[in-house]
């Protein structure tokens, strides 16, 4: 999360890069009413730099849980490892949906730290999740 300005022409390259979704939980603005947060992936205050190559869409809730986080604990392992990096990490390298669509699963530490860190599995979430799936918009194509 920052105060930052961010330009027009990077906001609109990062929302459409990302097909209006969070590039975390996958939360789609259209089916959510909420438009997502352009979030440093490596903030400000650790050396990110404002540019598309360190910009990604997240959901409000995804971007309140990461803040100015990097890394956080496998919950499998205890071991700190970097969180998932939109710009560099393919999302489902790191990430399944659970067989009823409703769930993230991490498939590697990386996965599984972010799943934890930035509360992937939140109530509201799984809830919303539930509701897109039974309509048949959820789980999204995977690129
Ligand atoms: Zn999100």
């Amino acid at each position: 999360m920052t105060t930052t300005r961010i330009p027009l022409h990077l906001r609109e390259l990062v929302r459409q890069r990302a097909g209006n979704r969070c590039e975390y939980c996958q939360a789609s603005e259209w089916l959510s009413g909420q438009l997502c947060h352009v979030d440093h992936v490596v903030p400000l205050a650790a050396g990110g730099a404002t540019e598309a190559a360190n910009l990604c869409l997240a959901c409000a809730a995804c971007n309140g849980s990461k803040l100015t986080r990097t890394d956080a604990a496998d919950p499998l392992t205890g071991e700190r490892v970097a969180l998932f990096h939109p710009r560099q990490q393919q999302w489902s390298d790191h990430f399944a949906w659970s067989t009823d669509g409703t769930t993230i699963v991490g498939l590697t530490a990386c996965g599984r730290a972010t799943v934890e860190a930035l509360q992937l599995n939140r109530a509201l979430a799984v809830a919303a999740r539930t509701l897109w799936v039974s309509i048949g918009r959820h789980p999204p194509d995977q690129a």
